[in-house]
C-alpha cells in the first residue's frame, strides 16, 4: 500500500486535465504508441467530438522513478464543466489527492476554484500545476500570484508543466509521490469498498468501479451491497491501464473494475458500500451527496412508432448516466413521451444529441423547466416539474423557485455589464471581492435565470474572459404564472412555460415573435397567441404563403430541381404536424432562448 497513490484531476474546462492524463500514460507506458491517440481517456464519441469529458475515467499506471523504485499510481480524469461537478465530487471521493490544473493563459478560473474548494473539503492534498507553459501567451508570474491569492497556495509549492510538450511531467510525477500520502486502511479488517461508478456493458453486464477503503476482494468471492442486503457473486475484475486487464485479487488502497454479470444497474448504485456476504461489514463508507436533476424538459420522438425504442433507448443511457431522471408523460400535442432530468443545459443536449446518433431517434425537447416548490394551505409540499400541471393546483399558499449561488470570475474592467445582467437576471448581490488582476462576484440568482442563455450573454459580454461556477442554495417565495400558447386558437400544451410575474408582458411578446420566426409560412394564415388563463395578452400572425420551391429554377437542370424537392422533403420530416399546422421541432425548445 505504501506504493499507491490515489488522486483526481481537476481543473476549469479546456486547462488540460485529458492532456496530462495521455502523457502519464504516455510515459508509464499503458499502451503502444500505435494504440495511442490524443485524450485517450475520452472514450465516447461525443467526449471527442466536442473535447470535453463527460464520465470520470479510473486508469492505474505503473511508475518508476529515480530511485528504481515502482510506484502505482491510480488517477482519474474528472469532467470540467458545470454541468458535471457531481461526477467531479465521486471521484474526489476515492482520492488522497488531486493535481488541480491551471492554465498559465487563462489564469484562475471559476471552475478552478469550485473544484479546489471541492477537494479542500474532502480533505484532499492538493498539488496546484501550471500547465501550458510552452505557449507564448502564457504568463506564469500572473497566474501563480493568482493562484496564491485568490486559491491561497504558495507559490513555492507550484509546478509548472507543458502537458503538450511533455516538459515538467517528470516533477509533477514526482510531486504526487512525495505529496500525496499513501492509502490509508487494512488488509486484514473486514471488506469495505466504494462505488465510484457503474455502467453498463453489452457482454459483460453491470461494471463497478470501486475503491478498497479496507481488507481485500477476490474473484468468485460472494459479495453484498451494504445498503440492500443483496448479494452477488464477482465473476470477472481487473484494472485499466488504460486497456482493461484481469486480475483475480483487489487490495485495500487500489482502484479497479468488478463484474457480477447482471443487468440491473440500480443494483449496484453508485456511492454505495460492498462487502463481503460471508463477513460483511454494517459501515457504510461517508461518499458524496446523491444530486438531484437541476432541469426538466419533456422530450417526445416526433414519430410515435418510435415509442418503444426511446423507452429503451432512454433505460440504457440512465445505467451509464445515473443523473439522468425519467418518467412517462402525455402531451396532447406531442403524444407519448417522458419528463427527463437533467443537470444543467450541457447534459440535456449531450443526452438529445445520444439519443438521436446512438438510437437513431428523431427527438422533440420542449423548453426547460427548473423545479418549483409549492406550499398548500394545508401545508403540503409539492414540487413541480412540467407546466401543464400548474393550472391544475389549488388552494396554494405560497410558489418558491430555486435559487443557486454563484461565483462569477471576471477581469475588474467587465464587473459593470455583468452586474447589469445579474440585475437584469434577478440577481442579488451578496459579496464582491477584488484581487490584482480577478474580481470575484458572488450573487444569488434563480435558477430558471441562469437556464436561459446566462452562461453565453456573460461569455460574449466579458470577451470569454469571465466564468461561472453555481450551486444549488435554497427555495425563495416567488410569484409565477403559466404562459399558454394558443396556434390558430388551439392551445399547444407543449409549449407551455412557467415564468416570473415580472416583465410576463415582455417576454410574451418576445416568445410570440420567436414562434413566428420559427414557423414557415403554410397554405393559410396562422395565427399565434401568449394567454395568461382566458387572457390574450401578446399575439401574431404568419400570413399564407404557397411555397414553390421550383420557383427559383428556370430552365430545365433537373438534377437541380431534384436535389431542392429533396431538401423539401428533409425539412418536412423535421416537422411536427399538430392538427393542419406543421412546427418545426425546434420550436418547442428554442422559444425561451433570445
Ligand atoms: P480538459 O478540458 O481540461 O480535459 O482539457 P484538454 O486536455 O482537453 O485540453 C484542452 C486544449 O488545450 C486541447 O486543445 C489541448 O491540446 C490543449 N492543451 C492542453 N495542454 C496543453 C499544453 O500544455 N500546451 C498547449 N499548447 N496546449 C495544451
Ligand atoms: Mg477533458
Amino acid at each position: 500500500m505504501k506504493n499507491i497513490r490515489n488522486f483526481s484531476i481537476i481543473a476549469h474546462i479546456d486547462h488540460g486535465k485529458s492532456t496530462l492524463s495521455d502523457r502519464f500514460i504516455q510515459i508509464c507506458g499503458g499502451l503502444t504508441k500505435r494504440e495511442m491517440s490524443n485524450q485517450v481517456l475520452d472514450s465516447m464519441d461525443l467526449e471527442k467530438e466536442r473535447g470535453i469529458t463527460i464520465k470520470a475515467q479510473g486508469v492505474t499506471i505503473k511508475y518508476i522513478n529515480q530511485n528504481n523504485k515502482t510506484f502505482y499510481l491510480n488517477f482519474i480524469d474528472t469532467p470540467g464543466h458545470v454541468d458535471f461537478s457531481y461526477e467531479v465530487s465521486r471521484s474526489l471521493s476515492a482520492c488522497e489527492g488531486a493535481l488541480l490544473i491551471v492554465d498559465a493563459c487563462q489564469g484562475v478560473e471559476a471552475q478552478t476554484l469550485a473544484t479546489c474548494n471541492m477537494a479542500l473539503n474532502m480533505n484532499l492534498v492538493v498539488i496546484p500545476i501550471l500547465n501550458k507553459i510552452d505557449l507564448p501567451t502564457a504568463n506564469i508570474q500572473k497566474t501563480t500570484k493568482e493562484i496564491e491569492d485568490i486559491i491561497g497556495i504558495s507559490s513555492k509549492d507550484i509546478i509548472k508543466c507543458s502537458a503538450k510538450t511533455g516538459k515538467g511531467i517528470i516533477d509533477v510525477l514526482n510531486k504526487i509521490i512525495t505529496d500525496i500520502p499513501a492509502p490509508i486502511g487494512s488488509l486484514h479488517t473486514k471488506l469495505q469498498a466504494l462505488i465510484i461508478d457503474s455502467w453498463f456493458d453489452n457482454y459483460l453486464g453491470v461494471i463497478s468501479l470501486i475503491r478498497i477503503k479496507n481488507g481485500i476482494l477476490k474473484i468468485k468471492e460472494r459479495i453484498q451491497i451494504v445498503s440492500t442486503k443483496k448479494n452477488y457473486f464477482v465473476n470477472q475484475m481487473g484494472i485499466f491501464t488504460p486497456k482493461s486487464k484481469n486480475k483475480k485479487i483487489l487490495k485495500c488502497g487500489e482502484i479497479g473494475w468488478i463484474t457480477c454479470g447482471i443487468k440491473d444497474i440500480t443494483a449496484f448504485s453508485v456511492g454505495d458500500t460492498i462487502t463481503l456476504y460471508n463477513n460483511p461489514t454494517k459501515k457504510i463508507i461517508s461518499g458524496f451527496q446523491k444530486i438531484k436533476p437541476k432541469i426538466f424538459a419533456g422530450l417526445f420522438p416526433v414519430n410515435t412508432e418510435q415509442y418503444e425504442v426511446f423507452r429503451t433507448a432512454l433505460g440504457k443511457l440512465s445505467l451509464n448516466d445515473s443523473a439522468l431522471f425519467y418518467e412517462p408523460e402525455n402531451s396532447h400535442a406531442l403524444g407519448f413521451g417522458f419528463k427527463c432530468g437533467f443537470l444543467g443545459l450541457l447534459h440535456m443536449e449531450i443526452i438529445q444529441a445520444r439519443l438521436e446518433r446512438e438510437y437513431n431517434l428523431n427527438i422533440i425537447a420542449t423548453s426547460p423547466t427548473v423545479i418549483y416548490e409549492i406550499e398548500t394551505t394545508n401545508k403540503n409540499i409539492i414540487y413541480l416539474n412540467n407546466p401543464s400541471n400548474l393550472s391544475k393546483l389549488q388552494k396554494i399558499k405560497e410558489f418558491r423557485e430555486p435559487i443557486a449561488e454563484c461565483n462569477i470570475l471576471t477581469p475588474p474592467k467587465y464587473i459593470g455589464k455583468i452586474i447589469n445582467l445579474c440585475l437584469k437576471k434577478r440577481g442579488i448581490q451578496k459579496n464582491i471581492t477584488y484581487y490584482e488582476h480577478q474580481v470575484i462576484l458572488k450573487y444569488e440568482i434563480p435558477i430558471s435565470e441562469i437556464i436561459i442563455n446566462f452562461f453565453d450573454q456573460l461569455k460574449s459580454i466579458s470577451s470569454g474572459y469571465a466564468s461561472l461556477e453555481y450551486n444549488f442554495k435554497y427555495f425563495k417565495k416567488t410569484d409565477i404564472v403559466c404562459l399558454n400558447i394558443l396556434i390558430n386558437s388551439e392551445k399547444i400544451d407543449a409549449l407551455s412555460l412557467i415564468l416570473h410575474r415580472d416583465n410576463i408582458y415582455r417576454k410574451s411578446k418576445k416568445i410570440v415573435e420567436k414562434i413566428k420566426s420559427l414557423l414557415p409560412r403554410q397554405q393559410f394564415n396562422i395565427s399565434i397567441q401568449a394567454a395568461l388563463g382566458n387572457n390574450i395578452i401578446a399575439s401574431s400572425t404568419v400570413k399564407q404563403l404557397r411555397k414553390n420551391v421550383l420557383s427559383k429554377c428556370y430552365g430545365g437542370d433537373v438534377s437541380r430541381k431534384k436535389k431542392l424537392l429533396q431538401k423539401q422533403k428533409i425539412g418536412k420530416k423535421k416537422m411536427k404536424k399538430i392538427g393542419n399546422i406543421k412546427i418545426p421541432k425546434e420550436t418547442f425548445f428554442s422559444i425561451l432562448s433570445n
